[in-house]
């Protein structure tokens, strides 16, 4: 099911498996017709993710990251519509030699060429697949099919394990584990049989549900692992380890343990856990991709979110982080004062007009107020916009994406842009992936990277306009860093404030738990000392 932790669990997983001494990777299948995550809206689907290679794809993929501490390619990530696309172009191409092409088999060998080809290119010696979705949706039919294939081909090199959700309902307060019995029988009906099945739910698993599960799903009692909630994700590939689930895996596929390396993990997980006693720093994320009906969804923004958290671990602090909707500063302009109560804020990532003139309003006020204010991407394009307006006096100085008519447009596209948006052509067309940046000397950027040249990851469509470079940087506007192949303004910075940055690019994209962004950290720096 989806929101269940899946995604986690596999990196967590991966985890517990390279601590072992193994080279593992880990490839996600989401099972929609978009080739990619990139059309999506964020409160449809998530965080849209960014591999350095210029994939947009699920957030799972920033979790299998964060928890390897490595870089996963554009090749581990599969939907049903870029299979479906890579099958019917091979077709066009005659490389099907003549032959009639059908769902089954050619969807699923597409599927199992993927995987082998994404594991040999990571010269991977376990490669973790994880299937999104529900078992018995009629979505991911033939990516179970692919499952039962790869096993029937190498039945001692494949193991399945199953995910599943365990609901304690209020009223009676008992775990249920009936959904995962029909779980489990809709994966026999697909041909394939769980080798362990982790138990999702509010609370730990107790022997009694333990015992059931494994007489019913036809699972030996040890391989049933329990799997509560846990205040800080990071836990779980430790809990997993209490359960000796990494052996039981390698085990089963006849590896053994080659080594055990968890001690910085560990000691990063307990502090995270334990940084409740820390003293804590309160930041505002400044979006709009919160609300799902009457629910608040912080998934649009986890790559951001957990960016903040390495941060404040590694200034041995807690992070408050709270959510503003910018709507609210449109409605009313005087309630932007409420952003004196926060030690710093975030304006992350977004497109389109709704709730920039309440992020224009945060801005000014942060920069006014010296609170600390870290914009990324849409965040310090909205920065220059304030700038321009109200420090150069560019009268509704704007980015035309959100007005085509400003009559300075200090945020537009440049041309290769243009003819994209001309010919409708969005899907995978924005400025994407790993670009390099040369940072200037004597900016908080250059001392918190404390190196010349970086590399970032892109994804958006809009550039800060050049012809406006002379006017903002007499007005005192800092440009920090440039991109140098392309002469592209990457982050933008002011003087004389305790941290005002703006950086073209996502850095939440390459935080690691054990590696805070510098940029992250700098600012969370800054926030302590507010
Ligand atoms: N909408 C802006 C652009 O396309 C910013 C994108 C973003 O924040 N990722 O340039």
């Amino acid at each position: 099911m989806s929101g269940v932790g899946k995604g986690v669990a596999v990196a967590s997983i991966a985890k517990i498996l390279q601590s072992k001494g193994y080279n593992v990777t880990a490839i996600k299948i989401d099972p929609y017709i978009n080739v990619d995550a990139g059309t999506m809206n964020p409160v449809e689907h998530g965080e849209v993710f960014v591999t350095h290679n210029g994939m947009e794809c699920d957030q799972d993929l920033g979790n299998y990251e964060r928890f390897l501490n490595q870089n996963i390619l554009a090749m581990n990530y599969m939907t049903t519509g870029s299979v479906y696309k890579s099958v019917i172009d091979k077709e066009r191409n005659l490389e099907y030699k003549g032959k009639c092409v059908e769902v089954v088999p050619h969807i699923p060998e597409e599927v199992i060429r993927r995987i082998e080809k994404a594991g040999e290119n990571e010269k991977a010696d376990i490669v973790i697949i994880e299937i999104g979705g529900t078992a018995g949706e009629y979505q991911n039919v033939l990516f179970l099919e692919a499952a039962r294939m790869m096993h029937l081909k190498r039945p001692e090199a494949v193991l399945f394990i199953l995910v599943s959700f365990l609901p304690i309902p209020n009223k009676i307060g008992e775990m249920k584990t009936k959904p995962t019995q029909y779980a489990v029988r809709t994966l026999n009906s697909a041909g394939i049989q769980p080798d362990f099945i982790l138990c999702r739910s509010a609370r730990p698993l107790d022997s009694r549900r333990k015992a059931k599960i494994s007489t019913f799903c036809n699972i030996g009692e040890e391989d049933v692992i329990s799997a509560p909630d846990v205040e800080s994700i990071y836990d779980i590939p430790v809990n997993f380890e209490k359960d000796d689930l990494g052996k039981k895996i390698l085990k089963k596929l006849g590896l053994r343990v080659k080594k055990t390396n968890m001690q910085d993990w560990k000691k990063m997980a307990h502090g995270m856990k334990n940084c409740t006693k820390n003293k804590e720093i309160k930041i505002g994320i400044i979006g709009k991709y919160f609300k799902t009906g009457d629910f608040i969804l912080t998934d649009s923004y986890v790559s951001v979110i957990e960016a903040v958290k390495h941060a404040a671990w590694a200034n041995k602090r807690r992070a408050k982080i709270e959510w503003i909707n910018s709507d609210e500063f449109e409605e009313d302009e005087k309630s932007v004062g409420k952003l004196k109560n926060y030690d710093g804020i975030i304006v992350p990532g977004g497109f389109g007009a709704r709730g920039v003139e309440g992020k224009i309003l945060a801005i000014q006020y942060a920069r006014e107020n010296n609170i600390p204010f870290f914009g990324l991407c849409l965040g310090m394009q909205m920065a220059v916009i304030e700038f321009a307006r109200n420090v150069c006096k560019l009268e509704n100085a704007n980015s035309t994406e959100i007005n085509p008519k400003t009559k300075y447009p200090v945020i537009d596209f440049i041309p290769q842009q243009k003819e994209q948006i001309k010919n409708k052509n969005y899907g995978g067309t924005m400025r994407l992936g790993a670009c390099k940046c040369r940072l200037n000397k004597g900016t908080i950027s250059r001392k918190a990277y404390k190196q010349d040249i970086i590399e970032e990851r892109h994804r958006h469509r809009y550039e800060f306009n050049n012809d406006f470079k002379d006017v903002l940087e007499e007005h005192g506007l800092t440009i920090a860093g440039v991109n140098p192949d392309q002469n592209l303004v990457e982050i933008i910075e002011i003087k004389n404030h305790p941290f005002f940055v703006g950086v073209q690019f996502h850095p939440e994209f390459l935080s690691r738990p054990l590696h805070a962004h510098p940029l992250f950290r700098v600012f969370v720096k800054a926030c302590i000392k507010k």
